[in-house]
């Protein structure tokens, strides 16, 4: 068995040993004689496992005490319904930038609680770009200012957090959490759903300053109120338990790594790397603007668009996987989360290079 650089967007690739553990652990977890699935949620065992989880991500993320974290499910699109939700606190509107397909989905979704008011979009610009901030037109009296801080699908990435005064600011960090350092006092609530930084697919990490909470709307799900599940220690229903392990063990992992100060440094020379090779040829090319691209998924196209499906045969061949773009944007991406060694990237790279020799 040989396995594959998936460069997929998620669900992505995990790092070999915490599968290797997960394998080994899979019969007889912590002496117990069955796996982690088949133990009760309200077990010492599991427990213990999912409070070491939380400390590990509070000090991952070095997250303030006074934020709740929560292991939610419903992927990163129930976050859509429950931010408003929760949030809303008496207004009716809430600020919504919009750069990319993400951002516009969640602003979709919030129609169905409010009226979200558009700062900004870069739609215009086939969301190559992030407009400048001078150009938003924030509301003072809004809810809350949501924006998605990495754009998995366009390839675009906040190269800082944004300024929003005192509006509680909102981000889906769904494919750059656990990526890079957060000053996590700036925010009132992120949200990532697992399947890229963190884990399996199957849950979603809320971080949420906890004066925040207790003010859903009382069309609410109980499934869908924060408060709650912050009560319940996020054990309100049965969880995904395995996919909870894996979190963990994938918290482990990055904190052998370093940490994420220390996978941010990896992760800023994967993407120079890749982007500095893209910008040097004539065969690819990627056009997003170069201060807003982003580290985690690299979106380029190959000048001639007739040997995309040849591309990705090859690429396949070599042993990489899941470089397909996503059909709304189409050409190429390159997901580089955290569990991508720079060997796969140069692995990549060296592909791009003997595949334009052929062709160019
Ligand atoms: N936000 C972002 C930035 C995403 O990349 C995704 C999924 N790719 C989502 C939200 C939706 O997540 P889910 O599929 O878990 O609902």
């Amino acid at each position: 068995m040989s396995r594959v650089y998936n460069f997929s967007p998620g669900p992505a690739m995990l790092p070999e040993e915490i599968l290797q553990q997960a394998r080994a652990e899979l019969l007889d977890w912590q002496g117990m004689g069955a796996s982690v699935m088949e133990v009760s949620h309200h077990s010492p065992e599991f427990k213990q496992m999912i409070a070491t989880i939380e400390a590990d991500f509070r000090e991952l993320h070095s997250i303030p005490a006074n934020y709740k974290v929560l292991f939610l499910q419903g992927g990163g699109r129930s976050q859509f319904s429950m931010v408003p939700l929760n949030l809303l606190r008496g207004k009716t509107t809430a600020d919504y930038l919009d750069i990319g397909i993400w951002s516009n989905m969640a602003m979709t979704e919030a129609r169905r609680y409010c009226a979200p008011r558009l700062v900004a979009s870069s739609k215009e610009q086939d969301y190559t770009l992030i407009p400048a901030q001078s150009e938003w037109q924030c509301n003072p009296n809004a809810a809350y200012f949501h924006y998605v801080d990495n754009e998995t699908i366009n390839g675009i990435e906040f190269p800082d957090i944004p300024e929003v005064g005192a509006v509680p600011l909102v981000a889906d960090m769904s494919s750059n959490i656990l990526s890079r350092v957060i000053d996590i006092s700036r925010f009132a609530l992120i949200y990532a759903a697992a399947q890229k930084n963190a884990g399996p697919a199957g849950i979603t990490l809320v971080i949420v300053r906890e004066d925040l909470l207790g003010q859903a709307l009382p069309i609410t799900p109980m499934m869908f109120d924060y408060a709650l599940h912050a009560k319940a220690g996020s054990l309100y229903n049965t969880p995904p338990t395995f996919t909870w392990y894996m979190v963990g063990l994938m918290f482990q992992w990055l904190k052998r790594q370093g940490g994420v100060a220390a996978i941010e440094k990896i992760n800023a020379r994967k993407a120079e790397k890749l982007y500095r090779y893209i910008d040097s040829t004539d065969f690819y090319h990627c056009k997003i603007e170069p201060s807003y691209r982003s580290r985690m998924n690299v979106v380029f196209r190959l000048f001639d668009e007739k040997l995309n499906d040849a591309f990705l045969q090859q690429a396949r061949a070599a042993g990489l996987s899941g470089l397909k773009g996503h059909s709304l944007v189409g050409g190429m991406r390159a997901s580089l989360y955290n569990a991508m060694p720079e060997v796969g990237v140069d692995a990549l790279i060296g592909f791009m290079r003997d595949f334009e020799r052929q062709f160019g």
